[in-house]
């Protein structure tokens, strides 16, 4: 027997900004699954997480709720537990990437890195706030494309026409944190390397290794690290420090200086498994083993579940820092792709996906979920998409049907007429009945065992299904063959049917078994009470190593508990509460500003369902002329050409806004189907959209709502 793997298991740190969406909850859901699996082959896991606490957007999401970064991210990490603890993911360790741990790392990577010559300086010329005193991101510039003029446009690219430039070539730009011209100022930059003919020549040699990374994987890589015919492409240098003030950690040796988000954000991995075993060394006295040894362990397995969206940090700049520090790089990077809703990709702002604390709070079964997933999860690079009628079928029919229903058909003639104990399993002769040991549904349950381990080795976990579905298939039409309920009517006066009976429930039974230890890295929660059923010590892999004894599998008269209902199906109103809008749930509860409290003056309107908003018919409506009313200083008199063929009359209370002749000509969006109002001027045929402040008085100012370009009269607004 080969000695037990030691694997150090991660998965990717969340961004402290917000809390968790089920992209999450999938990503946990998908590692923990494989490390409980290993854990049942006996394998010695380390499996650690922490929060990404640093970087430019978390000081500004800290600064608009008024608290320090360090209490903002606080209290994002006080918020993770009910999610890890509610979907029974099994972390050794949470921590954080502004821990001690993580700033000491951090650090000792960069001299090492410095030492080995390949950190440099160099002079870059940026965007600088005067009035924030500080140097932009590119995210918080905006201005002019310069290619299509569009206005407002981030300083990276364009989401008008897609363009990708530098922010100095914007026009007209602007800070997006104070509105202030940014002045150019020239500033020392620190560069990983990455250029350097030693990291291409490592970085293509770790790329390719066997098991590292998966073949889509590798083929993206390429793109990026190989350079092309003419010489192009190819790894260019990474500019790793950002300029106070940044939350982060300081470069030593260069005040003001602070390393980018990214450089100390992997690190944070070894962090958090310092911090664990740090902790242990504590508690076990002399009996502890340290962060160094342990990391010097050449048999030790280092593994990183991430999604594709971060793929090149964690397979270029990643196993560089680590390789050329003098450090352990990753044996394995799993990438999984994203989780659609229904076909669509999920959007925070937009609402849509599955909030996976109300999955919980209206009492759907975290365990279906984890099911759910595991049926659909393969090991490539692929996205994969939650579907509620699908989830309803899988769960109920496969989950609930055939394996629970299983031990629920099972047990009640055990407790009837057996006293709860186990019967002799005798495989391949019953008397009287035409099943054979290759049909007899615990032989499949043998036949495919090894199966099914390999594919959990493998994080093949919808393969791993469906082999343990047609394992229960198997039993299942054993059961019905048998038809234990007209054995149970003569069992007291026929010797022979009684113990086809026992028989039956005997192969029954051991099945069951056998499926709870198939099913148990997946429904963690669920195997703990087929495991009280059964009367047995935690199951484990060793449990159905091949060869197999049958008859020793649950060896006779084995006394069973008292059987209770294992779980539940899924109600489809239930379920449906899941997608049906629900009250906000309010943000983590940091001190809100006041500004917060009211956005641009006035509280959020109550939540109205995606069907009252179809009722208001938006649209793109051109204003052909505009003029003053005689009589009101307030109301401008606008036609409008909404592509119906003839134009609209509609007023509009504007006219301290805007002159008549700024209008004429431009696009705005109309509420086309509002009933006609009859004014003292006339009768307005509809409304246009404008902005304004909630507390006119002390902010006053109405902006008339104009399209992006391309829009045209007629068009609907949806
Ligand atoms: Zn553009």
């Amino acid at each position: 027997m080969s000695a037990p793997r030691k694997l150090f298991v991660t998965t990717a740190l969340p961004y402290a900004n917000g809390k968790f969406h089920i992209g999450h909850m999938m990503e946990y859901i998908q590692a923990d699954i494989w490390v409980r699996n290993q854990r049942m082959n006996g394998a010695e896991v380390n499996f650690v997480c922490a929060d990404d606490a640093h970087g430019a957007a978390i000081t500004i999401a800290a600064d608009k709720a008024g608290v320090t970064p360090q209490a903002f991210v606080a209290e994002i990490a006080a918020g993770r537990k009910p999610y890890l603890d509610g979907y029974y993911i099994s972390f050794d360790n949470w921590h954080s990437t502004d821990a001690p741990e993580n700033h000491q790392l951090a650090q000792d990577i960069y001299r090492d890195l410095r030492a080995n010559g390949l950190i440099e300086t160099k002079s870059v010329e940026q965007f600088y706030d005067p009035e924030k005193g500080m140097f932009l991101a590119d995210r918080f510039i905006k201005g002019e494309c310069p290619n299509c003029h569009s206005k407002d446009q981030y300083g990276d690219n364009c989401e008008v026409c897609g363009a990708v430039y530098a922010p100095t070539e914007l026009i007209n730009p602007y800070s997006a944190l104070s509105g202030a011209k940014p002045e150019l100022r020239s500033s020392e930059h620190f560069f990983f390397k990455l250029s350097d003919p030693r990291c291409e020549a490592y970085l293509k040699e770790w790329t390719a290794a066997p098991g590292h990374v998966q073949a889509e994987v590798q083929n993206k890589i390429r793109e990026w690290l190989y350079k092309d015919e003419e010489g192009k492409g190819g790894l260019g240098d990474w500019d790793i420090s950002r300029d106070a003030p940044y939350f982060g950690i300081e470069i030593p040796d260069a005040p003001g200086k602070y390393f980018y988000v990214w450089l100390d954000a992997p690190v944070g991995y070894l962090a958090s498994l310092k911090n664990l075993l740090d902790k242990r060394c504590i508690e076990l006295g002399g009996d502890g083993i340290s962060y160094t040894e342990y990391m010097a362990d050449p048999d030790l397995e280092q593994v990183h579940f991430i999604g594709k969206d971060i793929i090149t940090f964690h397979t270029l700049f990643w196993p560089a820092m680590l390789h050329f520090s003098g450090r352990k790089a990753p044996d394995a990077v799993y990438v999984h792709g994203h989780l659609t809703v229904s076909g669509e990709k999920m959007s925070k702002s937009r609402g849509t996906g599955i909030d996976p604390l109300r999955y919980l709070s209206i009492g759907l079964n975290p365990e279906h979920l984890r099911y759910y997933l595991a049926a659909k999860l393969n090991n490539r690079n692929e996205d994969l998409d939650f579907n509620p009628e699908d989830f309803l079928a899988r769960v109920n029919s496969d989950l609930i049907g055939k394996y629970v229903n299983i031990a629920s058909r099972t047990a009640p003639f055990f407790s009837k007429y057996f006293d709860n104990e186990m019967q002799p399993l005798r495989m391949g002769s019953l008397q009287g009945v035409p099943v054979t040991a290759d049909t007899a549904g615990f032989a499949v349950a043998l036949a495919n065992s090894a199966e099914i381990k390999a594919a959990f080795d493998g994080r093949e976990f919808s393969k791993a299904v469906r082999l343990i579905m047609e394992v229960a298939d198997a039993l299942n039409k054993e059961f019905d063959g048998f038809k234990p309920w007209l054995l149970a009517k003569t069992a007291a006066v026929d010797p022979l049917a009684k113990q086809q009976l026992a028989q039956i429930c005997a192969s029954s039974i051991a099945g069951f078994k056998a499926l709870t230890i198939f099913l148990k890295p997946i429904l963690p929660a669920l195997s703990v009470e087929a495991e009280r059923y059964l009367n047995v010590a935690p199951l484990t892999w060793r449990d159905i190593e091949l060869p197999v004894d049958p008859e020793n599998f649950i060896p006779s008269r084995h006394k069973f508990n008292e059987f209770k209902p294992l779980m539940q199906r899924v109600d489809s109103k239930v379920l449906d509460q899941l997608f049906e809008p629900s009250e906000p749930v309010p943000a983590v509860s940091v001190e809100p500003t006041e500004a917060d409290a009211l956005p641009g003056g006035e509280a959020i309107a109550p939540t109205i369902t995606i069907d009252d908003f179809a009722k208001i018919d938006l649209r793109i409506a051109k204003i052909v002329a505009c003029e003053k009313v005689e009589g009101s200083t307030k109301l401008l008199r606008l036609t409008l050409d909404t592509g119906e063929g003839k134009t609209r009359n509609v007023f509009s209370g504007i006219a301290s806004a805007y002159q008549p002749e700024q209008l004429v000509g431009k696009l705005t969006v109309l509420v086309a189907n509002l009933a006609p109002r009859k004014m003292k001027f006339g009768i307005s045929e509809g409304m246009v959209l404008a902005a304004s402040h909630g507390d006119e008085k002390a902010n006053p100012g109405i902006h008339v709502l104009a399209p992006w370009q391309g829009a045209t009269p007629g068009m609907r607004v949806r």
